[in-house]
């Protein structure tokens, strides 16, 4: 069943806006934990990913370091330019089931756009 609607607790937001903020002007990113339930992606914790990607760009992430198991929902990171919206390399570079990015300021909820695995924007509620 592919993920309709996304709930992101709140702690997790608070995680992924104070990462995105600490990797500032470089790209942050987090890996996202939690399952999916009749259609809804339920997101309740994150990983730092392994320190050598610190830094050096969604883009250029090794993917082959991601942990894949059960509990593995996608990958959050940050777009410095403020943009949200996934760029060619996001599309290509898609991996889990749901992806989040967070667009400069990262001041709140407002500053992430969640995607489906083919890039599709989807709803989502802190909670
Ligand atoms: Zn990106």
């Amino acid at each position: 069943m592919p993920v309709e609607k996304v709930v992101i607790e709140k702690q997790v937001v608070d995680s992924l806006l104070s990462y995105s903020q600490m990797s500032y002007p470089r790209e942050g990113i987090l890996l996202l934990r939690g399952k999916v339930k009749k259609g809804v992606a339920v997101v309740s914790g994150v990983v730092i990913p392994p320190a050598a990607v610190h830094g050096e760009g969604f883009s250029s992430f090794s993917w082959f370091m991601l942990p894949v198991d059960s509990s593995f929902l996608g990958v959050a990171h940050s777009h410095p330019s403020g943009n949200a919206m996934p760029s060619e390399q996001d599309l290509l570079h898609l991996a889990g089931r749901i992806m989040v990015i967070l667009g400069y300021p990262y001041t709140g909820p407002s500053s992430l756009r969640v995607y489906n695995s083919r890039g599709r924007e989807l709803p989502f509620e802190v909670e």
